[in-house]
């Protein structure tokens, strides 16, 4: 067995929770932090030399392998409880980065009211018509609370998109549903592909408000 240097913070797993809490840990503070990452480290030939598909997209090599751990799944309350082995929608990743190497990058900010959820169903609906044991609550922080945090994350990750509402002004081309924000995107939007060109043509025809997604794949160094 191998003892390692003490350290005074072990994190267990290095996907982006782990690795940002490390980075946070090691930029704020003088601990010293060791993260454990179940699956093996990855370097950049692994991505430009041997993507093989079959490797990679059928035999899911970056994802958890259920043959040696997983999680558990029961259809009612009468049944046991089964480990699944086969991979469905869901793909929990393994591996430095976690599911955060084979994600869409995807980076919305939650809506503002989804932070008020409780207040705003009970507001629409009244007491009586909710039933008694909902177990939705508003969270303890709202929209404005996490604003700065937010644009501290997207700053990090150099979010692509186009602000549809900055400091509540609303700005066609982006989404204007969005929260306010009071900066724009990091980076500008990715390029539009042929296919979504014509989806925002249509949409718009239809009077909708089409934007690009924001993503954490960067539009620009
Ligand atoms: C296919 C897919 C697409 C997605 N697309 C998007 C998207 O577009 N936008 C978006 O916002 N989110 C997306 N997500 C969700 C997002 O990727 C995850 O929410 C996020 O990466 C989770 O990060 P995490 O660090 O919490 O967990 P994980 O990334 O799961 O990291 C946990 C890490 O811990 C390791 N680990 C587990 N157990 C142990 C152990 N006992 N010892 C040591 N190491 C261990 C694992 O190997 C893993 O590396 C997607 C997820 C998937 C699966």
């Amino acid at each position: 067995m191998t003892n390692l240097k003490p350290v005074d913070v072990a994190i267990i797993g290095g996907g982006w929770t782990g690795l940002l809490t490390a980075k946070e840990i090691t930029e704020k503070t003088s601990l010293s932090v060791a993260v454990f990452e179940r699956g093996g480290p990855r370097k950049l030939p692994d991505y430009a030399l041997t993507m093989d598909e079959l490797d990679y997209n059928i035999r899911l090599r970056m994802m958890q392998n259920t043959a040696e751990e997983t999680i558990t799944h029961r259809h009612s309350l009468k049944d046991s409880a089964v480990p699944v082995r086969q991979h469905g929608s869901f793909h929990p990743g393994t591996g430095t980065g976690g599911a955060g190497e084979h994600w869409g990058g995807a980076s919305f900010r939650f809506l503002p009211d989804v932070f008020t959820l409780r207040t705003h169903l009970l507001q629409k609906h009244g007491a009586a018509k909710l039933p008694e044991d909902l177990s939705i609550q508003d969270w303890a922080v709202t929209y404005d609370d996490l604003e700065t945090r937010y644009w501290k994350a997207e700053q990090m990750m150099g979010i692509s998109g186009k602000a549809g509402n900055l400091r509540g002004q609303k700005v066609d081309g982006g989404n204007i549903f969005e929260g306010p924000r009071r900066q724009e995107y990091p980076t500008p939007p990715l390029k539009h592909s042929y296919a979504s060109s014509m989806f925002e043509a249509a949409v718009r025809r239809l009077g909708y408000h089409p934007y690009p997604t924001p993503a954490a794949n960067l539009s620009e160094p």
